[in-house]
């Protein structure tokens, strides 16, 4: 069985759906503070798919799942991802993601489980010197999320000289959009990301858009993302999985569409596809955001094989079509 930690959550649950639309069978790990009981419902009703609810943190709850479960293998997405909370409460980030993973890596260890995909970030890139970025520009991060990460993908390189545990560090940039068959969605409380809080202005009673600053260094002022369609992201961690099964061999990976899109841009892009006119106001800066951050993918196409093939648009789509069943049905 393959475990999914964090497959409750918006990227884990969406590489569950492409794990088992590929017939494997699935052990998700999540303690339900970010992710759903609700999505592994979902989840559980397509395919072979088991549920433990457990914390990173007490590596007894991860040793029960390695004696439960025969584990081939681990995807390892269970983590904070805001770089706000992270700076107020870094100790969170730093138990979580790194103390936690290392529980995770440990566990592995001496269940003789040595292969692991691991979610890493641009965040680790810090400031960007150099765009598009590549897997070979410096590591600097600016925040503890970042840190976090970059602490892991260090133990993770350690950890294969040491005691020959192989990792592909997937190093993802915006992600964006759902499944395209509105199963599972984008669910995060409180909603801090672009395009699901574009989404939201559109219905009732929601507040107008706020854009983040309009005096950037950019073409048209706003802060330039490269966004991803999960499902695009989700079949890069199978194909990275294929990879360390085929080759036995550590690497890493940016994944990422090449594009840079504007704030502005997205907005308009959303305006467009929804065919409405979406309230909208600008607002001083957020704190940590640098100007300008998308990849240099090739790595991911050339030695991976992998080729995102959605376009902004489908995931703008998706992307709404999850809020209205959002606010329809699951939020009655
Ligand atoms: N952003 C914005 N308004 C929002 C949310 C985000 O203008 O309500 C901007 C944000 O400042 C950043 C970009 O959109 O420049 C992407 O932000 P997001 O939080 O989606 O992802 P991040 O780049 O922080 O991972």
């Amino acid at each position: 069985m393959i475990l999914i930690t964090g497959g409750a959550g918006y990227i884990g649950s969406h590489t569950v759906i492409n794990f088992l639309d590929n017939g494997k069978d699935i052990v998700i790990f999540d303690n339900l503070e970010n992710g759903h009981i609700e999505t592994v419902q979902t989840l559980q009703k397509l395919g072979n798919v088991k549920f433990e609810q457990g914390d990173l943190r007490n590596i007894e709850d991860i040793e029960h799942v390695f004696e439960k479960y025969d584990i081939d293998a681990v995807i390892h997405f269970a983590a904070f991802a805001l770089v706000g909370e992270s700076v107020e409460n870094p100790a969170k980030y730093y138990r979580n993601n790194t103390f936690g993973t290392l529980n995770l890596l440990d566990t592995m260890i001496k269940h003789n489980v040595k292969k692991i995909v691991f979610s890493s970030t641009c965040a680790t890139y810090g400031e960007p010197e150099y765009t598009p970025i590549d897997e070979n520009h410096r590591q600097n991060p600016i925040n503890p999320y970042g840190a976090s990460k970059l602490m892991v993908e260090r133990i993770m390189e350690d950890y294969d000289r040491a005691y020959g545990l192989k990792s592909i560090k997937l190093r993802y940039f915006n992600v964006a959009g759902c499944d395209s068959q509105i199963r599972i969605g984008e669910w995060h409380e409180p909603e801090t990301h672009l395009i699901p809080n574009i989404l939201k202005s559109t219905f009732k009673c929601e507040q107008p858009f706020k854009i983040f600053g309009e005096d950037y260094d950019t073409e048209d002022g706003t802060c330039i993302r490269d966004y991803v369609n999960v499902e695009d992201l989700a079949e890069a961690h199978r194909l990275a999985l294929d990879y360390l099964n085929r080759e036995n061999k550590s690497d890493v990976f940016n994944l990422g569409t090449e594009n840079g899109d504007s704030v502005k841009n997205i907005f308009d892009t959303c305006e467009k596809v929804l065919d409405k006119k979406i309230p909208v106001e600008v607002a001083p800066r957020r704190a940590g955001d640098p100007a300008k951050l998308y990849a240099n993918a090739k790595k991911a196409k050339e030695i991976l094989g992998w080729q995102p093939s959605r376009s902004i648009q489908d995931s703008i789509k998706t992307a709404y079509m999850w809020e209205k069943y959002f606010v329809e049905e699951l939020q009655k």
